[in-house]
């Protein structure tokens, strides 16, 4: 089922108030709306007054039930109460994530619909980078985004962006399996908290002095 409620906004150009139509839950069974959350349309509104587009980010709940996850849009963190009502979907299979950025959704359906773990491609895209960086490609500040791309016959496509060019890289998903199956605690994340799996968590698992437990 999809949601909307009328919230009012000030707009960034005229100053005036207006109200807008937003949506709390996004179903992705409705596909014309999964194609405006991906593009970031959902987000975009107009201001009656001066006619100007800008977007704005308020907290989504998308949910898509043949790919069994539920991505909660939100900046911030779920709680201990959340966890009573999550329960129930980690049980069913589902993958429970918060995203922290509409770029970040956006990436994490296209992720989860390729039916790939999010946690193997947040390390693809780490050893990605770090290649870059060790084949002297580009400096790390040159970096503007690592960004996945799709998963085809086992193999995974991983593109690194500099301002003026890109790379890219395909990883076989069998050596990602291989490189995690060596540490498999490190990558273990409790499903039920709706962690947030993105570049900020992978880097902090490879950083010695600050330890995520
Ligand atoms: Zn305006």
């Amino acid at each position: 089922m999809n949601e909307t409620k009328t919230v009012k906004y000030t707009c960034p150009y005229c100053g005036r108030e207006f109200e807008a139509d937003i949506y709390d839950a996004v179903n992705a069974a409705d596909r014309e709306l999964r194609d405006r959350v991906v593009s970031g349309d959902l987000f975009r509104v107009s201001c009656p007054h001066c006619k100007k587009d800008f977007m704005i980010q308020y907290p989504l709940v998308y949910i898509d039930n043949e790919h069994r996850f539920l991505l909660w849009l939100s900046t911030r963190d779920a709680g201990e109460m959340l966890k009573s009502l999550t329960k129930p979907l980690t049980e069913q299979g589902y993958v429970l994530r918060r995203c922290e950025t509409l770029a970040e959704m956006a990436e994490k359906i296209q992720i989860l619909e390729d039916g790939v773990s999010d946690v193997m491609v947040e390390l693809a895209k780490y050893d990605c980078f770090i290649e870059f960086i060790d084949n002297k490609k580009g400096k790390a500040e040159d970096v503007t985004s690592v960004e996945y791309q799709k998963t085809e016959n086992e193999v995974m496509k991983i593109n690194v962006r500099t301002d003026d060019r890109g790379m890219a890289f395909l990883i076989p998903l069998q050596m990602l399996e291989e490189e995690m199956a060596q540490n498999p605690e490190r990558y273990e994340v409790d499903n039920e908290t709706i962690p947030v799996i993105n570049s900020a968590w992978i880097t902090s698992l490879f950083m010695p002095s600050e330890g995520t437990a």
